[in-house]
């Protein structure tokens, strides 16, 4: 066992009083992010629902069958306009990982489309986002290669892949991960790899519920901290509770609990380096206000007008609600764009969306419209 194993054992499962352990963590976040909680107003587009996987948890997906398809062009730009609209800073394209692979039909409905692969036409729809309107794509489009994610920088500020969990036992028969192509945890750090050869600012983080035992917890929050030490093109890491979905492979699997996941929260932020922006999923818990005194500063994507593709059980909280919320707490509700203050610079973002984003931001890298706090 490392020393930072140990530690990281002994703050989760330790005698610490989870309110002291909150406490500490609440500290840490507020040295470095003051008194801000921010979120990023977002529309989601679901340029495919297929997928080349088949992961235990997702409801996402669908075959061919299921009426999985892709998004033509008209659809995502009406999407985005609706989104400009709304005031949202964030377009997230959410999509399977190349279902053509998988899937003759996606070929076939991405030649109609005018393309040949689905990174192609991924590419083709951000550039024309980011030109036409304010928002800032952001995708999560599964594994990336380094040429990939080059073009994929032309268009957007920053992108995202889960690392989900470091643990091999859920790749066994029954588990989340069985049978998938892209969930082993060494492709996914090749993809985080690639992106800091590249310099592009990225999101990671865990989906936690996936294993069942305490060492198994523990090695990924110890994982997920040596390696985020490693990587600075991590500028986020999101701790997300697993939610049992109906007609799921893990439809009864247990849910992690209240007390243990604040604990695994502000065990990550008092572990983990001081800028990394530490975010809780505002729909996945039944009371957020829990959470925001944890160690987290950031909520994630809100959106004033679409679903939450991923979740759509789980509606999006009230922003005044939420803001009245955060207030009680001494801090404040801010927007932010999908890339954080501390990426904001010429060696991490292409040069048009460096001006871009420029001329949006105030002197702290928020958006500047901030009136309504
Ligand atoms: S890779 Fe993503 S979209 Fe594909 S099945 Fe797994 S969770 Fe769903």
């Amino acid at each position: 066992m490392t020393e930072l194993t140990r530690k990281i054992n002994d703050s989760i499962f330790g005698s610490v009083s989870t309110k002291e352990l909150l406490a500490n963590a609440f500290e840490k976040k507020k040295d470095y992010f003051g008194n801000n909680i921010t979120y990023s107003p977002k529309v989601f587009i679901p340029l495919t629902t297929m997928c080349r996987d088949n992961c235990g948890y997702c409801t996402f997906v669908k075959s061919p069958k299921e009426s999985g398809t892709y998004l033509n062009q008209d659809e995502v730009l009406s999407i985005a306009e609706a989104g400009d609209e709304a005031g949202c800073y964030e377009a997230l394209f959410t999509l399977g990982d190349k279902p053509e692979l998988k899937w003759d039909f996606a070929l076939t409905q991405l030649k109609e489309l005018g393309h040949s692969s689905t990174h192609e036409y991924l590419i083709s729809s951000m550039k024309v986002v980011n030109e036409k309107f304010n928002l800032f794509p952001h995708a999560n489009p599964g594994l990336m290669s380094k040429k990939e994610i080059k073009e994929l920088k032309n268009h957007s500020p920053s992108g995202g892949i889960m690392i989900e969990s470091f643990s091999k036992n859920i790749y066994d028969k029954g588990k989340a991960h069985y049978k998938t192509d892209t969930k082993y945890i060494d492709l996914r750090l090749d993809t985080l790899n690639n992106a800091l050869e590249e310099k592009y600012p990225v999101t990671t983080g865990l989906l936690l519920g996936l294993t069942s035992t305490k060492e198994e917890i523990v090695n990924d929050i110890t994982n997920l901290i040596n390696y985020v030490k490693k990587n600075s093109a991590i500028q986020e890491v999101i701790l997300q509770n697993f939610r049992a979905k109906k007609n799921t492979l893990m439809k009864n699997s247990s849910e992690i609990t209240n007390d243990l996941f604040l604990r695994i929260i502000a065990t990550t932020r008092i572990y983990s380096p001081t800028h990394i922006s530490l975010q809780v999923p505002p729909n996945l818990s039944p009371d957020i206000t829990k959470f925001l005194k944890s160690g987290i500063n950031d909520l994630g994507g809100i959106s004033p007008l679409t679903i939450d593709w991923v979740n759509p059980d789980h509606l999006w909280p009230n922003i005044n609600k939420l803001k009245l919320d955060i207030s009680t707490t001494g801090q404040v509700l801010r927007k932010r764009l999908p890339v954080y203050p501390e990426f904001i610079k010429k060696e991490w973002l292409n040069s048009k969306i460096f001006e871009k984003v420029n001329n949006i931001i105030d002197t702290d890298g928020y958006p500047k419209e901030q009136n309504e706090q």
